[in-house]
């Protein structure tokens, strides 16, 4: 066994040692082993006398360094203060802002997913079809955090129960109208009698086909009887009541709104369950909206997400069982059978 060696590197003395030599190889103590030829001679203990005043903890805040692009920089948004898609007769999914909102000319904003990755994988690829097998290979094996790195902030307008649906995805920062604040505006959702939707048989948090007419416009009187409150909400307001009380009056089918801002990863867990036809049909209407937003400025990551997750299916193990043994799937539970068929037929099995 060779003898053990370790080192302990000490500040360079000089700054021309330090720029010509590379720093930290400037003085190094040996121990336990024969010095290398190399490696300057003096003791440690005088390794000390010139070391520059900035590279001393505590030393200030040196000046900051700006880098011009090596292309010119476009934004991402055209210019554009926002991108607005109205969703239903009062709300909106709007994109405020994006990070990154420069990009190089001629890339999307998939150039800084690209751009972390390569901290991890180096340049090697450089061209932009080579950007899309990376940001494709990143979707496809769930590496994650390189879209992190990109990040949406939207102004949102929805009704108070598609709000609390969003508002279970709680990675987003979001920071809503206050209706102890402000007299909430006058805004209700009411669907048209032929979108008045049937209660599913098969799934109780669904609904299946519309209903009939008579029932419908049954269903619309009384959101409008609800809707009625709101006066009532305003008198009461103004005779002193105090808003953050008189707020408990109001339906949920009141608007509110919000801004919202999550990062790419997060934004495609979100529309992966609320794009998904599991998902109520309202807030699908806002998701969808979301995702034509950003679609455009990062179309390489949402091509991918598309292939690889919104149009993608995950086979358990025991479908893989059957798909091979070409048995019927081994398990009594009928929720389970019932979404092996559906998958199947999906397959065009
Ligand atoms: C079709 C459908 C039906 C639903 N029905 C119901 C229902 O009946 N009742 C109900 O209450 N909810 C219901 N939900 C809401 C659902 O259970 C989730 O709360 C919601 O979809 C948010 O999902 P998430 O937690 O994965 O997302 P996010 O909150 O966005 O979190 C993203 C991911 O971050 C991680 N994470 C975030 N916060 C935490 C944390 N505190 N601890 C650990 N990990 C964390 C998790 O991995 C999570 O998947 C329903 C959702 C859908 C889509």
């Amino acid at each position: 066994m060779p003898p053990s060696r370790f080192e302990l590197r000490t500040r360079p003395v000089s700054r021309d040692f330090f720029d010509t030599n590379g720093g930290n190889r400037a003085r190094k103590c040996w121990h336990n082993a024969e010095m290398p030829s190399d490696v300057p001679t003096e003791p440690c203990a005088t390794a000390t006398p010139t070391v520059p005043p900035e590279m001393i903890a505590g030393a200030p805040v040196r000046p900051i360094v700006r880098t011009i692009p090596e292309t010119p920089l476009v934004d991402v948004m055209g210019g554009s203060a926002r991108w607005t898609i109205p969703v239903h007769e009062h709300g909106f999914v709007a994109l405020c802002d994006a990070m990154p909102r420069l990009v190089p000319e001629g890339k999307t904003a998939d150039f800084a997913i690209v751009q972390a990755a390569r901290v991890s994988y180096g340049d090697g690829t450089k061209h932009v079809n080579e950007d899309r097998g990376l940001v494709r290979y990143l979707l496809r094996h769930r590496h994650t955090t390189p879209l992190e790195m990109v990040e949406f902030k939207f102004h949102i307008a929805m009704p108070i129960f598609i709000a609390r649906q969003w508002i279970r995805h709680r990675t987003a920062n979001v920071n809503e109208c206050s209706a102890r604040y402000s007299i909430m505006p006058d805004r209700f959702y009411r669907p048209s009698v032929a979108s008045v939707r049937k209660q599913s048989k098969s799934n109780r948090q669904g609904s299946d086909g519309t209903i009939e007419v008579g029932t419908a416009e049954q269903f619309l009187e009384l959101l409008a009887d609800a809707e009625a409150h709101y006066a009532k909400y305003l008198n009461l307001i103004e005779q002193g009541v105090a808003r953050e009380l008189a707020r408990a009056a109001l339906p949920v089918s009141l608007y509110t709104e919000w801004y919202w801002k999550c990062d790419l990863h997060n934004i495609f867990h979100f529309l992966s369950l609320r794009m998904d036809d599991h998902a109520q049909l309202e807030i699908q209407d806002f998701a969808r909206a979301m995702f034509a937003l950003i679609k455009p400025i990062v179309p390489m990551a949402c091509e991918a997400f598309e292939d690889y997750r919104l149009h993608a299916m995950q086979l358990t193990a025991l479908e893989i069982a059957a798909l091979k043994s070409g048995q019927p799937l081994a398990t009594e539970n009928s929720r389970e059978r019932a979404e092996w068929d559906a998958k199947r037929a999906q397959l065009g099995l």
